[in-house]
């Protein structure tokens, strides 16, 4: 028997406490009891969100949350300016594409940030751009971009700031409201611990103007109409009952450790895992700010990462992840996010050694988990 660990970078481990919640009998959601969790869920969220604005849960993974985002504040024909170092960057730029928007494309190498001067000049010489697309943590390539002064750079523009945060939130810290970020979005299966199926969308109140003069065609993701419900504590449409009972479950996990020990937990791992493949001589891919959600490490010269992915998952039935795209066979990913702990680190940093070992590869056994433990000694 080998014992199954997800260590990607989503989806992610789900606690049994919220495994448990969710194998119950099926609820309603035109009942008190529906009532009575989402007016948990819907305080708990904002608590998350940093925001006094009303979350908007929705029955989509992530990119649907994106695409909400878009098509409630925008028109075709709109500028926007999309930041992207990665393939989650990609997506915004796809997305902004396929529904006709004009494309401001501040670009930077894969693993790099987009410095937040360029944004400020783009949004100078393009004053009529209407929005800013960019991702808080790039799941690619492992790199978190400096999301408070794109928020700066945006602030004094009519244009509104949207952040992907699917894998931040529930990470890194990312006051909304304190930042002045006018739309955050996310998702179930990365911070939040959950299985995959539900997207959230933030709005403050300049982004919730925009929806008033928006015309890109919406029905199931009008969030003018799901805030009708949403405001006096109804579900427009089915929502995804079970994961909104285990929702109620992680949030409050999460608030028992309380938001800021989280955020100190990812940064403690990310460290770890960071030093630990150092250790072995490995290269970080990130040549900015490193995420503390997942950490991209380059693959040893002459091996495709793939391999490396393979024998995790056929020597030890660990999942990582390996690289996207243009990155594929030279990185491999190894995920840090919600419902991971430093034994977690510690099972990836030791099986990383073996893998390597098997490969063919010189290691030098325990480095990595001694550099890691080194990390864990650390008083927080
Ligand atoms: C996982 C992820 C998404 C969402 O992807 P889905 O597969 O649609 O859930 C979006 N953005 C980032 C940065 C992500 O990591």
């Amino acid at each position: 028997m080998k014992k199954y660990q997800l260590m990607a970078p989503g989806p992610t481990p789900v606690p049994s406490e919220v495994l448990l919640a969710m194998a119950q009998p099926i609820i309603h959601h035109r009942t008190p009891q529906y009532e009575a969790l989402f007016i948990e869920v819907r305080a708990a969220l904002k608590k998350l969100f940093q925001t006094s604005a009303e979350v908007v849960p929705l029955a989509c993974s992530g990119t649907g949350a994106m695409e909400a985002a878009v098509v409630n504040t925008l028109s075709a024909g709109d500028r926007v300016v999309v930041v992207r170092a990665g393939k989650f960057g990609d997506r915004w730029l796809e997305l902004a594409k396929a529904y006709g928007l004009e494309v401001i494309d501040l670009s930077a190498p894969f693993g790099q940030t987009v410095d937040a001067g360029r944004l400020a000049e783009a949004l100078k010489s393009h004053p009529e751009a209407k929005a800013v697309l960019v991702q808080h943590s790039e799941t690619s390539t492992g790199v978190l971009h400096d999301v408070r002064a794109y928020a700066a750079a945006t602030r004094q523009h009519d244009a509104i700031l949207v952040v992907d945060a699917v894998s931040s939130l529930g990470i890194a810290d990312l006051p909304m409201d304190a930042w002045g970020i006018d739309l955050v979005i996310s998702g179930s299966q990365k911070g939040l611990m959950l299985p995959p199926g539900l997207g959230f969308c933030a709005l403050n109140e300049k982004a919730w103007r925009k929806t008033k003069t928006s015309t890109l065609p919406k029905f199931y993701f009008s969030l003018a109409d799901e805030l009708k419900y949403v405001a006096k504590n109804e579900v427009r449409f089915t929502p995804a009952v079970s994961i909104m009972v285990g929702l109620r479950e992680a949030l409050r996990l999460i608030e028992a450790e309380g938001l800021a020990d989280v955020f100190k937990r990812h940064d403690r791992l990310a460290r770890a895992t960071r030093a630990g493949a150092e250790a072995l001589g490995l290269e970080l891919f990130a040549r900015a700010t490193p995420s503390p959600a997942v950490t991209a490490v380059v693959s040893p010269k002459g091996v495709d990462s793939e391999k490396i992915v393979a024998a995790y998952s056929q020597s030890h039935n660990i999942t990582i992840a390996g690289g996207q795209g243009e990155m594929k066979g030279k990185l491999f990913r190894l995920g840090h996010m919600g419902y991971a702990a430093e034994f977690d680190v510690i099972n990836a940093l030791a099986a990383l050694e073996q893998v390597l070992a098997d490969i063919g590869q010189p290691v030098d056994f325990g480095s990595s988990v001694r550099a890691a433990q080194k990390i864990f000694t650390e008083k927080s």
